[in-house]
């Protein structure tokens, strides 16, 4: 940057940054994080939540009084249209995205093309980060003339995969011929030699190239690289080979995670909690009685369901194991399960001597606690960065989404755990937990704390992620400023 150019951007008033986080528990944390650093650059931001959300926030957190330290930060809202009560999770995201396309998109729209922070209005939008599934996003940043950043908070190694959708199809890998789900991938360059079909997001199970995941897929394949950047919540150390490959359809990234820690750095202090469900901290106290690195922890994350078979053959398995374990078991999480069933006396009294449920953690703080030796986990990203961070080593049971990639990369590549997705059966999670949690214990903890240094050190300043948020907020004061003198 020549030196007219920095003192320019530096004398303008600071850019206007409109976040648009999709409205479900991760992308949100994510992005409250990423508002929070923008608005310690001096940045102005406007963060539109659906109503849902924001209620959540609002019931869960003192989120809005602690944003108040920021006078340049706000919260917006809109709705998604759909009922108070209907449920949000995994298998209604279809529901949802169509819901918000046909009420959340067109307040959206108006909002920042005549509304309140339109071009001609007191305070307009110079520039929009939006969730990379928010495709029309491009032609509204277009038509106001502001530029627009895709922020996807999933893994940039699922993201890929996604990227690559195009390719395998025109190659005939997809849809798979016959049903062999071991057979080696070839077309995701970066991932030969060890990508299954098994391995690929589950939407790639289908057959039928009208499937509507397919479709949302190949439509934001062809937005992603309309924008002017894409931000990734993950480390340049971690996914480096990957996001060589990014470069080429998107020359502007910005990998500034993990952003949990990253923010911690950037503040010198915890951050509060952005949780949508009320944190049961009475696990704490009970992790402070158990012996170091004793216990597994266990979630699926916000979003994922399991049956109640797979309830008890999990819950087998980690009692035939004989570990210690605090289990998350989200409100609706269990399909199916109605009414209060009969816990088998056996689990019922394993459970009591060294076992621990909650309906929602602290799972930053839980993953950080010493009593903490291994995390049986649905391979969310958030969930796989936070373990990383903690130097905790992962027994993976993926759902969807990314999660089938993220959990490859662990067992396989990062060497971080083992991956026990598409079976769930009490002698191989007990067989897994045992390996996790004894005879591999050392093996797999000294990997983890080697990644876990290698984490901490990309968000410190002079660290790669750090000076990429720099850059990315440089970026941003540029493209504002030329947006402004054009
Ligand atoms: N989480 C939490 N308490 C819990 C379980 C999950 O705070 O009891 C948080 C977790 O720390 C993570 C997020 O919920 O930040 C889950 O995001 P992830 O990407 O792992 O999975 P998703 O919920 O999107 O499937």
């Amino acid at each position: 940057m020549d030196n007219e150019r920095a003192s320019a951007s530096a004398s303008a008033s600071p850019p206007h940054v409109l976040i648009f986080p999709l409205p479900l528990q991760g992308p949100v944390n994510c992005m409250l994080k990423l508002a929070e650093m923008f608005c310690l650059d001096g940045l102005q931001v406007t963060f539109l939540n659906t109503q849902y959300i924001q209620k959540c926030l609002l019931n869960c957190t003192n989120i809005e009084s602690y944003f108040q330290r920021y006078p340049s930060f706000r919260f917006e809202t809109l709705p998604d249209g759909l009922p108070e009560d209907s449920s949000r999770t995994a298998n209604d995201i279809f529901k949802m995205l169509d819901s918000m396309e046909a009420v959340s998109v067109p307040i959206f729209e108006e909002m920042v093309t005549s509304g309140t922070y339109g071009p001609s209005s007191e305070k307009p939008i110079t520039c929009i980060v939006a969730d990379g599934i928010f495709c029309f996003a491009v032609d509204i940043a277009k038509r106001i003339g502001v530029p627009l950043l895709y922020f996807d908070t999933i893994s940039p190694c699922g993201l890929w995969t996604y990227l690559c959708l195009p390719k395998l199809i025109e190659a005939g890998e997809f849809p798979f011929k016959g049903d062999d789900l071991d057979e080696l991938i070839v077309n995701v360059p970066g991932m030969e030699g060890f990508l299954r079909r098994r391995d690929l997001p589950s939407f790639y199970r289908t057959k039928d190239l009208n499937d509507p995941t397919i479709q949302l897929v190949l439509n934001e394949d062809r937005h992603l690289p309309l924008a002017q950047g894409l931000i990734f919540n993950t480390f340049e150390d971690l996914e480096e080979p990957i996001l060589s490959q990014m470069r080429k359809i998107s020359p502007k990234i910005y990998p500034i995670g993990p952003l949990h820690t990253h923010l911690k750095t950037r503040l010198a202090t915890e951050t509060i909690s952005n949780s949508i469900w009320k944190e049961d901290r009475s696990c704490i106290p009970w992790l402070d009685m158990q012996p170091i690195k004793s216990v597994l922890f266990v979630s699926i994350g916000s979003l994922a369901v399991m049956t109640m078979d797979q309830v008890l053959e999990i819950w087998y398995g980690l009692v035939n194991s004989g570990t210690r374990f605090l289990w998350v078991r989200r409100p609706g999480s269990v399909v199916g399960l109605e009414k209060e069933f009969e816990i088998p006396m056996d689990l019922s009294l394993a459970t009591k001597e060294r076992g621990y449920i909650v309906s929602w953690a602290p799972q930053e703080e839980v993953l950080s606690h010493p009593a903490i030796g291994g995390f049986l986990t649905h391979s969310g990203w958030n969930s796989t960065l936070e373990s990383i961070v903690e130097g905790k080593p992962m027994i993976c049971w993926p759902y969807f989404v990314d999660q089938q990639v993220n959990s490859r990369f662990v067992g396989e590549i990062w060497k971080l755990g083992l991956d026990m997705k598409d079976t769930c059966d009490r002698k191989i999670v007990e067989r897994m937990v045992r390996e996790l949690m004894e005879s591999k214990k050392e093996e797999f903890l000294q990997r983890a704390d080697q990644i876990s240094n290698v984490s901490k050190a990309s968000v410190s300043k002079g660290g790669c992620s750090y000076k990429y948020l720099d850059k990315l907020i440089e970026d941003i004061k540029l493209m504002t400023l030329s947006t402004s003198q054009a």
